[in-house]
């Protein structure tokens, strides 16, 4: 039995924010600690049952795509050893172990940097009625789902609590954050995703899409930092079953969404979920990350 960690409980930690999956607490001035429970969500909302694991696999994601990337961009991640984490945090370790980052605490660039390689979600909703993504302009008849010409560099604005995210154009990110920082920032996460794309589509799972947030340091150096190329932040595609013309199943979501079909979820109301739902969807977690990295997540 994989013990599930639906909400951590670190009280001598100052909780900063719980997000729909991570919870995120102050260490010190210099650091925070990031914890992936094993909240699910779907259409945004949470879950009343955990996938038990599921933090564990997505944090580990993150740590193998932090050690893959560092040569392309620097990132926060200080350790995600909790016995290399300070006294204050190790006291936690029963249940911070194997889902948490002890990261260096940076000022958040207010953009969300979005590449993507496929036409899908919100970008396909665009195209579809305009010929554009974030307002650029793609070739005519793309269909969905197909790959770009070459990765795109769409923004979009970061939504406060409960609000939704919106894409915007490359020159409004200049606007926000400045010309240059918004090259670095294009050229970047444009780095960054082609290296793991090409290196996930080796191992059978197409990135599609996905989100980076950067940071910059004391000394104006640009840092990657939250999450890095994890299902929750990503479109991972089986590539298997990919085809062009149509949306994709989803790797790790796809059980959960058909579940929630099958029931006629309301998408207002969290619901508790049935045992072959939790299985099946810790399996592909499980799955993505064996394939990804070729080893087999550390779930103890
Ligand atoms: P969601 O569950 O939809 O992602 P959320 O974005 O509110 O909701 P989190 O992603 O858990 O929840 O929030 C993490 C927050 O921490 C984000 O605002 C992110 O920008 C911020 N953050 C990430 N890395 C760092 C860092 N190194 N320094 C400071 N803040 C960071
Ligand atoms: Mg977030």
């Amino acid at each position: 039995m994989i013990e599930a960690l639906y909400e951590s409980d670190c009280p001598a930690l100052k909780l900063l924010a719980r997000g729909k999956v991570r919870d995120l607490y102050e260490v010190d001035d210099e650091t925070l600690l990031f914890v992936a429970t094993d909240r699910i969500s779907a259409y945004d909302v949470i879950m009343k049952t955990p996938v038990a694991g599921k933090g564990k696999i997505l944090t580990q994601i993150s740590v193998f795509w932090f050690e893959f990337l560092k040569d392309v961009a620097p990132n926060h991640l200080i350790t995600a050893d909790v016995d290399a984490m300070p006294a204050s945090v190790q006291q936690y370790r029963d249940q911070l172990r194997g889902r948490s980052l002890l990261v260096r605490r940076v000022e958040v660039l207010p953009v969300e940097a979005i590449v993507r390689g496929y036409l899908s979600g919100s970008g396909w909703k665009e195209y579809r009625a305009r010929g554009t993504v974030c307002g650029l302009e793609l070739p005519a008849d793309l269909r969905e789902s197909q790959r770009l010409p070459a990765p795109l560099f769409t923004p979009s604005t970061k939504a406060d609590y409960g609000g939704h995210d919106e894409n915007i154009h490359p020159d409004r990110c200049a606007e926000i954050i400045g010309a240059d920082r918004t090259a670095e920032v294009a050229r970047t996460a444009i780095d960054l995703y082609t290296r793991a794309a090409e290196y996930a589509a080796g191992r059978g799972i197409i990135i599609a899409d996905t989100k980076f947030e950067f940071g910059v340091d004391s000394r104006g150096a640009l840092m990657l930092v939250d999450e890095a190329l994890t299902p929750d932040s990503s479109r991972f595609w089986p590539s298997c079953a990919y085809k062009v013309g149509r949306a994709q199943e989803s790797y790790d979501k796809q059980y959960l969404r058909d579940y929630l079909t099958s029931i006629d979820f309301d998408m207002a109301t969290p619901i508790d979920l049935p045992p072959t739902v939790l299985d099946n969807t810790l399996k592909k977690y499980i799955e993505a990350y064996v394939k990804l990295t070729g080893n087999r997540p550390d779930l103890d």
